[in-house]
């Protein structure tokens, strides 16, 4: 179980002058195991930061990370997180990018394995990461090859490959499928469900699309400006939006089965996660805003039937209409 408990952090920009990381606060969620929680939101959301956070890339300057009862923040030394870390690994959007172009397939997936010792001798490693390659849809043989050879949804089964190499229990998947054509994005997304159920896996899962996490998700949490603005079981969160900004967020999605009213573009510019607005981060955008309370005061998470929570004065003061989504079957 994977639970990660507000307030995570709120300004990773202290001491890194250079980079700039988005900075989130107050963000909560559980993952139960076996499951997949996706985050989904615009760029500047904050979405690839809890990513990073939750595999240990960025340090929170506040808040936990835990990770099956043992809070990451209190491991002091590398030796102490070596058993640990190698329950979870991360998949990143561009499969090309992460995988060395010098290096045979063979050996890219053989790394965790070596690095882990989780094979004793050469022709266990060979076996192993020929079962690997399998696993994901490849053969055996196409470890002799350099990845620049296959394709970019192959070279994603690959990077996934490499990420089951170290028997991962948790997966965090940062936008695994954008770079991929549609049909193909399918293809990785059901290749995904698949090692789930067959391996047990739990996964965290990043996405700027609601259309995408769909069909893979339990709980879908959407973020705004650094801010988990609304999260629910995923039937309840397409079904019964609560919050302004996520039903917006279905109303744009061009062929998520919805009938009702026309897709509506997602109206205005996202702000500058710098400066964002006052009170609630949404209310220059936002159709229901009262004009004082909502650009005062930040929204608290509330509890919303059917599990979840939403950050937002209108649904707490009971003043918004029923959602006009509605998804068939
Ligand atoms: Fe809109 Fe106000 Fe709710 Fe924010 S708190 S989403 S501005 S109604
Ligand atoms: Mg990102």
């Amino acid at each position: 179980r994977f639970d990660v408990s507000p307030p995570l952090l709120n300004r990773l920009l202290q001491g890194q002058p250079q980079a700039f990381v988005q900075a989130i606060d107050d963000v909560g969620f559980d993952i139960p195991r076996g499951t997949t929680f996706s985050l989904v939101g615009e760029s500047g959301s904050g979405k690839s930061t809890v990513a990073r956070v939750v595999v240990g890339l960025y340090r929170p300057t506040q808040g936990s990370v835990t990770f099956d009862g043992t809070d990451l923040a209190s491991i002091r030394s590398r030796k102490q997180m070596a058993p640990l870390r190698r329950r979870w690994a991360m998949i990143f959007q561009d499969p090309y990018a992460s995988l060395n172009p010098r290096w045979r397939v063979r050996t890219i997936i053989a790394e965790p394995i070596r690095v882990h010792g989780l094979a004793n001798g050469e022709a266990a490693i060979k076996r192993r990461v020929g079962e690997l390659l399998e696993l994901v849809g490849l053969s055996a043989q196409d470890g002799d090859k350099f990845a620049h050879e296959f394709s970019g949804g192959q070279r994603q089964r690959i990077s996934i490959a490499r990420a089951l190499a170290s028997e991962p229990e948790f997966l965090v998947c940062d936008e695994p499928t954008s770079a991929l054509d549609v049909s193909v994005q399918a293809q990785i997304l059901n290749l995904m469900k698949r090692l789930q159920r067959e391996l047990g896996l739990t996964y965290l899962f990043i996405s700027h699309d609601l259309a995408v996490v769909y069909h893979i998700s339990d709980y879908v949490g959407v973020m705004y400006l650094g801010r988990l603005v609304e999260w629910a079981p995923a039937h309840e969160l397409f079904t019964r939006p609560q919050h302004p900004y996520t039903r917006m967020l279905l109303e744009a999605i061009p062929d998520l089965e919805m009938s009702g009213r026309a897709r509506t573009p997602v109206g205005g510019e996202v702000p500058s996660p710098i400066h964002p607005p006052a009170g609630c981060h949404f209310h220059p955008r936002c159709p229901f805003a009262d004009g004082d309370r909502c650009q005062r005061e930040v929204p608290m998470a509330h509890d919303i039937p059917g599990g979840g929570q939403v950050r937002c004065h209108a649904v707490e003061e009971g003043r918004m209409p029923p959602a006009d989504v509605h998804t068939r079957g």
